[in-house]
């Protein structure tokens, strides 16, 4: 993106490197003001209740029709992980608890980093938000590998199943309490 007008006062600007910068920047003929563009952070969550993981298929462009995590853009005045949760809420009306970070990829292409998080959906009604066609519970084994959404969707749910989440341990046998404790 090229800034062609100051955003403090529409002057024009011009595009060099300040004194003691190291990047161009589009500085304001008339007022001075730097501008200054920075990468843009993606929070998200793959979110799991039981044995299954929390999907959304994309109602809006790019990649409609695709199924992702839920997942946006920060806003200012949040942490990382409310934006995460918050996402949740907007695209799959889920109510969620941040367990921990689960990557951060740095996607220098496109100017964005990400943090994704694991966490556990605290209930398990869902429901598509105004930018979700639709929302689903899946096993593992169910994961649309070839119908996701972004590359960074498919590297986190790897990552999510190497760890382990939402893959239950076995239900310990049961102790046998009429007869007391074998030796
Ligand atoms: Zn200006």
């Amino acid at each position: 993106m090229t800034i062609r007008f100051c955003v403090a006062c529409g002057g024009s600007v011009s595009h060099r490197q300040p004194p003691g910068d190291d990047h161009e920047r589009a500085v304001c003929d008339a007022c001075g003001h730097i501008h200054y563009i920075n990468p843009k952070v993606v929070v998200g969550a793959v979110c799991a209740h039981g044995d299954r993981i929390l999907l959304c298929r994309r109602a809006i462009e790019p990649r409609r029709g695709f199924w992702t995590i839920p997942a946006g853009f920060m806003e200012v005045g949040e942490t990382p992980e409310e934006g995460a949760i918050r996402e949740a809420v907007e695209e799959a009306g889920a109510v969620i608890r941040i367990e921990g970070l689960l990557a951060v990829y740095s996607i220098k292409r496109i100017d964005q980093v990400q943090l994704l998080y694991a966490a556990s959906l605290l209930r398990p009604e869902v429901e598509a938000g105004f930018e979700t066609a639709e929302v689903a519970l899946v096993r593992w084994s169910e994961i649309p590998w070839h119908d996701l959404a972004f590359p960074t969707v498919d590297w986190v749910l790897r990552e999510a199943c190497a760890r382990g989440l939402a893959d239950p341990p076995r239900v310990p046998e049961l102790v046998d309490l009429a007869s007391g404790p074998r030796r």
